[in-house]
């Protein structure tokens, strides 16, 4: 792997959709990216458990990428314990990849609006750069601590590749709006949910009964059997 910058892109995948992945192979190509690391969140900090098990969540996000080797999934925070937060994450990967690689950790805007309630949301920048994406419906917020924080650290993509951490870097790409809480919907109500998420992972929903998929209640036999609360 040559010294470019590495993408960090966590989420809770329940279950991944293309707004994820064309996002994130979009940033990669846009920013000059080595690669992109989907990272599923195994108990996010701020959300009550995913019906989905992180191993389950984590299968989906292989699948989605497998034919995309600028795309890999990497399942670091299942074999955590505890809630995964995301600096702990950075930690880890500032260890592994040495102090000059820079490192672009990619929230959308929905997530900038509250990045103040994780955990040491400060110490971020001291372990990598922020890529701000703009997602459908949110707008990034213009006052308070964290819109205060972002525009005193503002820098342009360029600045990705001259420093390992620090910057926070605002992107508009391609609008999807597409979201995981509206495909859940979408199953739960009988309807199809196919060209919003990758063939592989709506036949793995399929299979598995997850969502409600093909009439399988909560506390199913195959849903007990997948992993799914
Ligand atoms: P949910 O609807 O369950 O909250 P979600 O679709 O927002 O799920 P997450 O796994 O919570 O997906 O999001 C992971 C990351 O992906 C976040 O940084 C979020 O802003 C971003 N993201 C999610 N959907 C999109 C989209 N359609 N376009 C761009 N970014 C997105």
């Amino acid at each position: 792997m040559t010294s470019g910058p590495i993408g960090i892109f966590g989420g809770t995948f329940n279950p991944i959709h293309h707004g994820h992945l064309r996002s994130a192979l979009e940033l990669k190509e846009r920013l000059e990216l080595t690669q992109v690391r989907l990272v599923p969140a195994a108990q996010p900090p701020l959300r009550g458990a995913p019906e989905l098990s992180p191993e389950l969540r984590a299968d989906m996000v292989e699948q989605a990428v497998a034919s995309e080797p600028g795309l890999v999934c990497d399942r670091r925070e299942l074999s955590r314990h505890g809630p995964s937060y995301t600096i702990d994450t950075l930690v880890e990967l500032r260890a592994e990849l040495g102090p000059e690689r820079p490192m672009c950790l990619i929230v959308g805007t929905d997530i900038l609006e509250r990045l103040d309630a994780w955990h040491r949301w400060r110490e971020l920048l001291d372990f990598a750069h922020l890529v701000v994406m703009a997602r459908p419906g949110w707008q990034a917020p213009d006052s308070g601590s964290v819109a205060n924080w972002a525009a005193e650290r503002r820098g342009a993509p360029a600045d990705l590749h001259t420093g390992p951490a620090g910057r926070v870097v605002m992107q508009r790409l391609r609008q999807l709006p597409i979201a995981a809480t509206e495909i859940r919907d979408m199953i739960a109500a009988g309807q199809s949910p196919r060209y919003l998420l990758p063939d592989a992972v709506w036949d793995m929903i399929q299979r598995l009964g997850a969502y409600g998929a093909g009439g399988e209640g909560p506390g199913s036999n195959q849903q007990e059997q997948h992993g799914i609360c």
